[in-house]
This record gives C-alpha cells, sequence and structure tokens, in this order.
C-alpha cells in the first residue's frame, strides 16, 4: 500500500526536538533580535552561532540540500514535515540554514555554477557566512519577465550591467546578487536573458533606496530599489549558459515556492492556534466564544482549509522528490503558490477579529501575517499568473468534443446506450 500518511518514527523523534527548540530557543529572539540577513549583527551571531550549532549536531543543518552540498538529503517531503515548524518564527530558518532567498539563491549556483562560482559564493552561503539577493523584477513591470530592460553587454574581458531593479529583498544586507539581464536582443526573450552573480560592493551597484513592507518606517524596509549603473563583472560571472536565464530562473522559483508553501502551513498553524485559545478563552454573557455556533463555523472553515493547504503542499513535496523534475510538477507548484495566501490571509482574518480590539492592534502579530498573505500573494509572481499555470496545464490532460453535444449529455448517451444494449433489451421485454 504505497499511500501513507504517517511520519517514520525515528523523523518524528527529531521534529519533536525542533518543535521544542523552536519554541523554546529560538521564538523569544524574534522579539529580540534585528534582521537575521544581517551578517555584520555580531551581537546577534554569537547568539545564534551556538543554536546553530546544535541543529548541526541533531543532523538538521541545510536541510534542503542533498549530501553532496553539506545537507542530508532528507527529501521536499521531509522538509515540508521540518519547515511547517521553522515557519512559526522568524529567525528559525536563519538557525537551520534554510532562509529563502538564500535557499533559491544556492540552489541555483548549485544546479549552473562553475567550480570557482561554488567556491567563492555557494560555500560561505550554505555556511551562513553571507547573505544573497535575487534581483530580477523591474520597477516598470514584474509579472511578466519579457519586459525586462536591464541589459548586459560584452565589453573585453567583462560583463557590463545598466538597468533598475525593484524590490530585491536583503540586498541591503547580501554579499552578492543574481541579476538578470538582456543580453541580446535580436531572439525572444526566452533565449535573450541571462543571470549574473553581482558582488554587492561592485561600483555602480547603487541602492536608491530600501522600501519596507506596510507599516514599516521609511528607509528601514529591506527590499531593495537598486540602480545598476555600468556594473562591471568578470567574464565568468555569468551564470550558466548565455541565454539561460529563463531555465534558471524557474529552476530557482520552483523551489523558492513550494518552500514558502510549506513555512505558510506553520504560519497559518500558528494563527489557527491563537484563534481556538481565545474561542476557549474568551467570555461572553452566554458562555465562552468556543460555544457560540456562528464562532465553531470560523473554527471548522480554518481547520478544514489548513488540512486541505496542508495535504496539497505534502503531496506536492512528494511528487517533486518522485520526479526529481520541477517542470514535472509545475502545476501543483503553482496551486500551492495560488493557494497559500488565500489560506493564509482567512485564517489570520477569522483569528484577528475572535480577537476584538486586541487582534488589530500592534500588540498581536495578526496584521502582520495579513500583510504576509498579501506579500505571498506577489512574490515570486502574481497568483492570477500561476492560476493561469495551472488551468493551462490541467487543459493539457483534456481534449475537445467533437459535435455539438458535450459528451456527457444524457440523451445522446442514452440513445448510445439503447443501441449498444438493444438486442438484450429487446429480449428483454419479449421475456417480461
Ligand atoms: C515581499 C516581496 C518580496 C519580493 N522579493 C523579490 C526579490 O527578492 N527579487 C525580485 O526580483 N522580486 C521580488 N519581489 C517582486 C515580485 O516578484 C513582484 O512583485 C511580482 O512578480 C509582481 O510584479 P509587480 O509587483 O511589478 O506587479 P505587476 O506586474 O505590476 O502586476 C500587478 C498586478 O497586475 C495583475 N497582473 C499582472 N500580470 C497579470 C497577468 N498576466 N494576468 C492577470 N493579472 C495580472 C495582478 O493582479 C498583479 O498583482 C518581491 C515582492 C514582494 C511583495
Amino acid at each position: 500500500m504505497a499511500w501513507d500518511f504517517e511520519t517514520e518514527p525515528e523523523f518524528q523523534e527529531k521534529l519533536d526536538w525542533v518543535e521544542t527548540f523552536v519554541r523554546e530557543e529560538i521564538e523569544p529572539l524574534d522579539l529580540v533580535l534585528g534582521n537575521p540577513y544581517d551578517k555584520s549583527d555580531t551581537k546577534a551571531l554569537d547568539i545564534v552561532r551556538p543554536l546553530q550549532r546544535q541543529v548541526r549536531e541533531h543532523g538538521l543543518w541545510a536541510a534542503h540540500l542533498g549530501p553532496e552540498l553539506g545537507g542530508q538529503g532528507y527529501g521536499q517531503l521531509k522538509l515540508a514535515l521540518l519547515n511547517e515548524i521553522l515557519g512559526q518564527s522568524r529567525w528559525a530558518p536563519t538557525v537551520f540554514g534554510c532562509q529563502a532567498p538564500d535557499t533559491g539563491n544556492a540552489e541555483i549556483l548549485a544546479h549552473f555554477g562553475t567550480d570557482e562560482q561554488k567556491a567563492r559564493y555557494l560555500e560561505p552561503l550554505l555556511n551562513g557566512e553571507i547573505s544573497s539577493a535575487y534581483s530580477m523584477t523591474e520597477p516598470h513591470g514584474g509579472a511578466d519577465p519579457t519586459l525586462f530592460r536591464t541589459r548586459a553587454e560584452l565589453d573585453g574581458g567583462e560583463w557590463v550591467i545598466t538597468g533598475e531593479k525593484w524590490f530585491s529583498s536583503n540586498a541591503r544586507y547580501a554579499s552578492f546578487l543574481i541579476v538578470m539581464a538582456v543580453t541580446n536582443t535580436e531572439v525572444s526573450a526566452y533565449q535573450g536573458m541571462s543571470m549574473f552573480i553581482v558582488p554587492a560592493d561592485t561600483p555602480g551597484v547603487n541602492i536608491v533606496r530600501n522600501v519596507g513592507i506596510g507599516t514599516e518606517p521609511e528607509g528601514e524596509g529591506s527590499h531593495a530599489y537598486i540602480r545598476y549603473e555600468n556594473v562591471r563583472v568578470p567574464r565568468d560571472h555569468l551564470l550558466g549558459e548565455e541565454g539561460g536565464a529563463f531555465a534558471i530562473a524557474q529552476t530557482r522559483l520552483g523551489g523558492g515556492r513550494i518552500h514558502h508553501g510549506m513555512r505558510t502551513v506553520g504560519q497559518c498553524r500558528r494563527a489557527f492556534d491563537m484563534m481556538c485559545e481565545r474561542a476557549l478563552s474568551r467570555q461572553t454573557r452566554d458562555g465562552p466564544l468556543a460555544s457560540l455556533e456562528i464562532v465553531q463555523e470560523q473554527i471548522a472553515d480554518s481547520w478544514i482549509e489548513l488540512e486541505q493547504f496542508r495535504l496539497l503542499v505534502l503531496r506536492t513535496a512528494w511528487l517533486i522528490d518522485r520526479y526529481q523534475d520541477y517542470r514535472r510538477v509545475r502545476k501543483d507548484i503553482a496551486a500551492v503558490k495560488a493557494t497559500m495566501p488565500k489560506v493564509l490571509s482567512n485564517i489570520a482574518q477569522r483569528a484577528l477579529h475572535l480577537h476584538g480590539a486586541l487582534g488589530v492592534s500592534n500588540e498581536m502579530p495578526f496584521v502582520g501575517m495579513l500583510i504576509g498573505a498579501e506579500s505571498l500573494a506577489l512574490a515570486d509572481g502574481p497568483t492570477e499568473v500561476h492560476k493561469v499555470t495551472v488551468a493551462r496545464q490541467v487543459l493539457r490532460e483534456h481534449k475537445p468534443v467533437d459535435g455539438l453535444w458535450p459528451s456527457a449529455h444524457l440523451p445522446t448517451r442514452r440513445a448510445d446506450a439503447r443501441a449498444r444494449f438493444a438486442e438484450l433489451l429487446e429480449h428483454e421485454v419479449a421475456n417480461a
């Protein structure tokens, strides 16, 4: 029997340890430490390094990676179970060495990087010594990469990059950026764009401003608007083949999206647990909120949505392990991507509302979760685009009908059935 919804006992033991470790050792850090990507924050590093050592001792460091890159090769399904727990804390992914966007950047460096690129950029990234950024979206349009204008041209032995990028997360803390640029205007965008590794201290990498999310104070955000002004990088800083940017982006974003889905399960569960606690604790004159049927409906809807979403994530992770090819799981990953903001938004909104004024205040995390859900609906591509992917892939598995009537048209089917069983039916009638 291949369908199995149980976790093997040895890995469950690890998950139990992670659950306690995150709750007791890491979640308190979320309340006192700054940005996990800021590797110049030595106070934070002094606290976090010993925790990272414990994670390594438990064989859980960089669990998204195969053994050839220093991971355990757990695969995506086990990673999903782990990320569900890590997704509940801001610092946990960094303590476990599997934080976005570094995971996706590491993945493409591992897949497409040369030995020198791996030694210089991938190794310190995997060791948690540096941070990285992914610089693809442009200010005039992000959802459609064929509109990108940033150019890279060869000049002697160097590539010269010129253009603007928007919302490059964590660029202010990054040691290097992976930049997508047009290298050939004669061919289609799908063949004419390339990826580059750009060290962040290269002259001409100018952060215009760091954009914040929601109510973050101006200038303190971590999503950079960057102007690349005649940025010169050596020829060997091309990542993968010239013209290969789209294939690389798909590799990166496929993994990145499903990992966001895994962590979002954790966020949803956190909001859901808070909702249940509140429903059982807050009294009305008729008893606790939990005794009101209208509240019970909200709890039931939230549980059902969370379980459906979690199963979709786990099944998609299982499919990736099975096929080892993101392209074959494109529809499923797109479905996860399109579902996650809605489920998180629904559950966080209901949890917020049940907390009354406290829920909307800055003393609870719900408003941040709602903004987080809206961010998930945009980062790595807007929901609409992913729904189109799902629909297109699904429609490939179907075909149009010949003739006027649908294949399920009852009178046509009945006539066909009568014709098929005519002899038998006549015989039955004659015997009656
Ligand atoms: C928190 C966060 C982090 C991010 N981090 C990064 C990063 O590290 N690096 C990076 O390069 N980018 C990053 N982005 C940018 C992200 O990839 C883009 O926001 C996204 O691709 C959408 O592009 P846009 O914002 O230009 O929106 P637009 O392309 O202007 O789209 C706006 C809206 O138009 C509609 N729309 C657009 N196209 C279609 C279509 N084909 N069909 C139907 N409707 C459509 C949708 O409603 C969409 O939301 C991040 C974004 C967020 C919110």
